[in-house]
């Protein structure tokens, strides 16, 4: 057999959390919470399981969900959502990245992406033929240059992938971005993919600038997004994605024969704790407090912080304690001083090192307080 994907190996989090465990590590690599879910929405989903909901949702997704989601887009960003035509529900939104790609993407169609990037953009265009071109961002801030990413549209542009908040680095896209983007493709037939799963882990009182606030690019937008992030429950696997009918027709013609659809008892818990906008509302306060505590507890290291702006990882140059390569300091971190975190290398597939690694603070404030007492030793 000849792989569809011969570069595709073990994701960094799976080997990285793999090996916090062999060691018996701090794991601050893999981004997932070490605290559960509100009690009330797990109380709710296995509610709805004894109520008797546990067969087959609607193939886009549980209806009272997605008109909550609908009415909590529209809300937050200004612009209408039709809960019936523009929004499904997906496992994860792993999932809904890969039905975007998948639906439009042809072989031989280039697709623009950033890297340092999440890791499933790129197998997800390869295995569709499509053609990744990648622009790198550098540290310390990972701004993007808009002319240079205007000079890599080609008659075969299909797709350009953005992020914001960003993972791997916590920088985020202004509305200047946006701006920028949206005159970039005013006129073309170029599609966005925003995934936009830390939408509510912004901080430093910003707003996020999401794809569905600007007309012009709401109309080309596939926009994903995870309650894995915003409800503390990775492990559900449910998102969902927001994009105009038209789009939404064609990404529902994969999503149909790839998954149909998801947990239903959990959409159905979900509808109901989306009502209470509190439950989104505190995370900024939430994850920007423990952020601050990486932060300050880190202080006396050698570590250098880079700018954290969204999501809930912090990045640090390590460049004033050792010339290794990322990897190979991320190794002895977890052997030597007993804390996991992923080296930013692994998001670049150049592998450019620019000697960061990526620690998550989605941990409770004593797991930070001891990862953090372990680094200040390093
Ligand atoms: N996009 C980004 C940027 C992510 O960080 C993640 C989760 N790590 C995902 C997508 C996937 O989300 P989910 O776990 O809901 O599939
Ligand atoms: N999104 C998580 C991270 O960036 C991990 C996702 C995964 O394990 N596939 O760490």
């Amino acid at each position: 057999l000849t792989s569809k994907l011969p570069d595709v190996g073990t994701t960094i989090f799976s080997v990285m959390s793999a090996l916090a465990q062999e060691h018996n590590a701090i794991n601050l690599s893999q981004g997932f919470p070490n605290f559960p879910p509100d009690a009330q929405l797990i109380d709710r989903v296995s509610y709805y399981m004894r109520e008797g909901y546990n067969q087959y949702a609607p193939m886009p997704g549980w209806p009272a969900l997605r008109q909550a989601l609908a009415d909590k887009a529209a809300l937050a960003y200004g612009q209408p959502v039709d809960w019936a035509e523009e929004v499904t529900i997906t496992a994860g939104a792993t999932q809904a990245i890969y039905c975007a790609i998948a639906a439009t993407v042809r072989p031989g169609d280039e697709v623009i992406l950033f890297e340092p990037a999440y890791d499933s953009y790129r197998p997800a265009v390869e295995v569709n033929g499509g053609i990744p071109v990648i622009y790198e961002l550098r540290a310390p801030d990972y701004r993007v240059d808009w002319g240079m990413v205007e000079s890599l549209i080609t008659s075969a542009t299909r797709m350009i992938i953005i992020n914001t908040p960003h993972n791997p680095t916590g920088s985020t896209l202004k509305r200047e971005d946006m701006l920028a983007l949206q005159a970039l493709t005013d006129g073309t037939d170029v599609l966005v993919l925003s995934d936009e799963v830390y939408e509510h882990l912004i901080y430093d009182g910003a707003a996020h600038q999401s794809a569905l606030r600007f007309p012009g690019l709401r109309s080309r937008s596939f926009v994903t997004f995870s309650f894995g992030k915003t409800f503390h429950a990775t492990g559900w696997k449910v998102g969902y994605c927001i994009a105009p009918p038209q789009l939404m027709a064609e990404f529902r013609k994969v999503h149909q024969y790839n998954t149909f659809s998801v947990h239903t008892p959990t959409q159905c818990a979900l509808a109901d704790y989306l009502r209470d906008p509190k439950h989104y509302e505190q995370l900024p306060a939430f994850y920007q407090a423990k952020r601050d505590l990486l932060l300050e507890q880190l202080e006396p290291s050698r570590f250098d912080a880079l700018p954290c702006e969204g999501t809930y990882f912090c990045n640090f140059s390590y460049k004033s304690i050792s010339k290794e390569p990322d990897t190979a300091f991320a190794l002895r971190l977890i052997k030597e001083y007993g804390v996991a975190a992923i080296p930013v290398s692994a998001f670049y597939s150049s592998g450019k090192d620019e000697q960061v690694i990526r620690l998550c603070f989605a941990k409770t404030e004593g797991t930070l307080r001891a990862a953090a007492a372990a680094l200040c030793r390093v």
